[in-house]
């Protein structure tokens, strides 16, 4: 793999600065069990925010499409991916323990030096893609599970966030 661009969160967010590239579908490890293929690649921008709610802030912008595998049917099921995010800086995750759980807030991560722009990518497709894809006809043409990508599952998110630690 590739060098990782690594990025100084409160630095970033602070200077509003951006970053965006192209990373390939392969590179996505943890995404591999739920691939039909890792062909492609996604698209991402990554902009820092010196204050939104008050917070400094990270935006995230993932753009492409998943080969999914359907769970019915095992063939291949495309998940269009718009992913926009933000993820709201904290100093340490004591921080973050000490506030009650916005359901409707921003997802909220502990600032490093070092953040991984890839696993900050990988954590969100990880969240975008469905529990049990699958078509909505399976041997159709159309293969979209658009629905995925909103909000269903963003609830989810919350949970996740407080397992991690
Ligand atoms: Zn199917």
């Amino acid at each position: 793999m590739s060098r990782q661009p690594v990025i100084d969160g409160l630095e970033f967010a602070r200077t509003g600065s951006k970053l965006q590239g192209v990373w390939p579908v392969a590179d996505f490890p943890r995404l591999r069990d739920a691939l039909h293929a890792d062909a492609g690649s996604l698209r991402y921008e990554i902009e820092g925010v010196p204050e939104e709610q008050g917070r400094p802030t990270l935006r995230l912008r993932v753009d492409g499409a998943l080969q999914l595998v359907c769970q019915r049917c095992l063939g291949a099921l495309e998940l269009p991916l718009r992913i926009d995010v933000s993820l709201q800086l904290a100093a340490t995750q004591a921080e973050i323990d000490a506030e009650p759980l916005a359901a409707e807030g921003p997802e909220r991560i502990v600032a490093g030096r070092e953040m991984p722009v890839h696993d900050l990518i990988e954590d969100e497709l990880l969240l975008a893609i469905p529990i049990a894809p699958r078509h909505e006809r399976c041997g159709g043409r159309e293969a979209v599970a658009a629905r995925a990508t909103n909000s269903p599952f963003a609830g989810l998110r919350g949970l996740i966030g407080s397992t991690k630690h």
